[in-house]
C-alpha cells in the first residue's frame, strides 16, 4: 500500500490531498504554563521538557495574530506557503481560562489563511468548560478543523512515572472518550527511546494507539536536551541513547501495527540545534527520512502491513 511515493500515510499527503497544495505549520508561544512545572503537578517538567516547554521553534511575539503574521512573512520570504495550521505548542495550550483560551483560539482562526488550528496539551486539562468551547468553536468554524494533540509518550506507567508525566492512562482514555463525543480528532504524541523502555514496550504503546480510534499519530525521536533532568541522567550514562539503524527498525515496525488510515505526523523530530546534546545523528533529517524509506522499500513493507484491528502482543 503507498501514499503517493511514501509507505505510510503521512501528514504532508493528507494535507495535499485535502487542500490542493502543501500547508505549512505556524508554532504559536501563547504564554502559557504547564500543571507540571506550575506546582499543581510537580515544578520541574517531565524530564525530557526543555526551558521553552518543548516550543523552542515557536513564533515569539506579543499576540497570536503578531506571531502568524511573523510566521507567514517567513514562508512568504522562501516564496512558499499560501495556507496555514496556526500550532500552539509552547507548554500546555488548555491550561488557562477559558475567556483567554477562547481570545487566543478565534486570534487563530479568524485568520483567512489558517485552515486549522492544532492545540498541544495534556489529557488533565480538558475541563468541562474547555471541552464546551472546543465544541462551540469547532461546530462554528466549519470551514476550519480543531485537532488536539495530546502527550501520552507511552502507555507505560512505570516510564510515565520516571519521565514525570504526572497523570496515568486512565486520564488520556477519560480525554480520548470525551474528545469523541465532540468529534474533535485527537493527535497522540509517542516519544521513541525512553529511558528503561524495549522495542517491545514501545510497539506496544502503538499496538495500544492502533485500537483507540486516534486520527494521528506523532513518533519522536527522544532527544536529549540541555538544562534538562534527562540531560543529567544521560551524562551518568545510566541509558542508551538509540542509534540510526536501531530508531530506523523501530519505526517502521511501528508503522506497521498502526492502522492504514491514521495519519503520520511525524516519523522523527527536530532537536534544536544549540540544545540537543544527543542524538546528533538527528540534525540530519533528511537523512533520516531517506533511511525510514528505503529500508520500508528493501524490506517491502508499509504502514499497516500488520496491523490487526485486534491485534494483541
Ligand atoms: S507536560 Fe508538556 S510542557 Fe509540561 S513539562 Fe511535560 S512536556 Fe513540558
Amino acid at each position: 500500500m503507498r501514499w503517493n511515493d511514501k509507505p505510510y500515510h503521512s501528514l504532508d499527503y493528507e494535507l495535499k490531498k485535502k487542500y490542493g497544495e502543501k500547508v505549512y505549520k505556524i508554532a504559536l508561544d501563547a504564554g502559557m504554563t504547564c500543571p507540571n512545572r506550575d506546582g499543581t503537578c510537580g515544578i520541574r517538567g517531565c524530564i525530557f521538557c526543555s526551558e521553552g516547554g518543548s516550543g523552542d521553534f515557536a513564533a515569539k511575539g506579543t499576540t497570536i495574530a503578531m506571531q502568524l503574521e511573523q510566521g507567514k512573512q517567513y514562508f512568504h520570504s522562501k516564496k512558499i506557503g499560501t495556507k496555514f495550521i496556526a500550532y500552539f505548542q509552547s507548554y500546555t495550550n488548555t491550561y488557562a481560562p477559558v475567556a483567554k483560551l477562547e481570545q487566543i483560539y478565534r486570534e487563530a482562526l479568524d485568520e483567512p489563511t489558517v485552515v486549522g488550528i492544532s492545540i498541544a496539551t495534556r489529557p488533565d486539562c480538558l475541563g468541562r468548560d474547555v471541552l464546551s468551547l472546543l465544541d462551540r468553536l469547532n461546530r462554528e468554524y466549519d470551514d476550519k478543523f480543531l485537532w488536539i494533540e495530546l502527550g501520552l509518550q507511552t502507555v507505560h506507567e512505570q516510564t510515565a512515572q520516571l519521565i514525570r508525566r504526572g497523570y496515568p492512562l486512565p486520564v488520556f482514555e477519560t480525554a480520548l472518550t470525551q474528545l469523541h463525543a465532540i468529534s474533535i480528532p485527537v493527535i497522540a504524541h509517542v516519544i521513541l527511546g525512553l529511558p528503561g523502555e524495549t522495542k517491545e514496550m514501545m510497539l506496544e504503546t502503538c499496538v495500544y494507539l492502533a485500537q483507540k480510534h486516534i486520527s494521528g499519530i506523532k513518533l519522536q525521536l527522544l532527544h536529549v536536551l540541555k538544562n534538562t533532568d534527562l540531560a543529567q541522567i544521560y551524562e551518568k550514562k545510566s541509558f542508551e541513547i538509540l542509534d540510526f539503524m536501531e530508531y530506523i527498525d523501530i519505526v517502521i515496525s511501528c508503522l506497521e501495527v498502526l492502522p492504514p488510515d491514521m495519519v503520520i505526523h511525524r516519523v522523527t523530530g527536530d532537536g534544536p540545534r544549540d540544545l540537543l546534546i544527543a542524538p546528533l545523528w538527528s540534525l540530519d533529517k533528511r537523512r533520516v527520512l531517506n533511511a525510514l524509506h528505503q529500508e520500508m522499500k528493501r524490506r517491502g513493507t508499509w504502514q499497516s502491513a500488520v496491523y490487526a484491528p485486534k491485534t494483541i502482543l
